[in-house]
């Protein structure tokens, strides 16, 4: 292979990288949600209209529940202010979404069975699309678990009230990097700290209090 393709090759790697990012960073919970109610009820009709048949329906629901749940969990966060995964979101996401998808997937047999009788009894299919419904809120509910841990996470730093009163304790705080939330908590250092304390955790991307004055 030449130089010239391998840069070729290279390149285009690089900008299917980039088209993926930019798929997964623009999409919304509402978006990752509605994609995949279209896409599980395409393959319902799809055993419906003898296109499938049920285990070829059981695979692809399966691929589907593997690809939209990181991205549905990965949506919430980012509503919730987590936009870069450090060592610790990486790993509470992987816990949650690997916790959701063993759970979703012990229903995926039932299911794909349950559209191959009613694809032979016109009578089951309300119950099936009925069903489709209970999945799609169960990957809604998994975005905002996302959203949630993500709002009990936010990083926080310690400023200093503006007036002279400030104790030692209050001056080394204010130069410790900034924390999630829950780490100031767990250690007991939220302010007020004495009296007459004015400082505060403060969310370092939008400089609200969180606490204090
Ligand atoms: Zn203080």
């Amino acid at each position: 292979m030449t130089d010239a393709r391998t840069n070729l090759l290279n390149l285009l790697d690089q900008a299917e990288a980039l088209v993926t990012d930019w798929q997964i960073t623009t999409k919304t919970i509402g978006q990752i949600i509605n994609s995949y109610r279209d896409q599980l009820t395409n393959l319902v009709y799809d055993v419906f209209n003898g296109n499938s048949d049920p285990i070829d329906f059981r695979r692809a629901h399966k691929a589907l529940l593997r690809e939209d749940a990181p991205q549905a969990y990965i949506e919430g966060l980012r509503e919730g202010g987590i936009d870069e995964l450090d060592d610790d979101d990486k790993a509470a996401m992987d816990e949650k979404v690997n916790d959701w998808l063993s759970e979703q997937v012990t229903f995926v047999n039932d299911f794909a069975k349950a559209i191959g009788e009613a694809r032979k009894d016109k009578t089951q299919r309300q119950a099936i699309l009925d069903r489709v419904v209970l999945w799609v809120d169960s990957l809604r509910s998994l975005g905002e678990l996302g959203r949630a841990y993500a709002l009990g996470n936010v990083k926080a730093d310690w400023q200093l009230g503006d007036r002279n009163t400030h104790t030692e304790d209050c001056i080394a705080l204010s130069k410790r990097p900034a924390h999630r939330v829950s780490w100031w908590i767990e250690r007991g250092h939220t302010p007020p700290i004495h009296l007459g304390c004015g400082c505060r955790l403060r969310n370092v991307k939008t400089n609200e209090t969180i606490m204090g004055e």
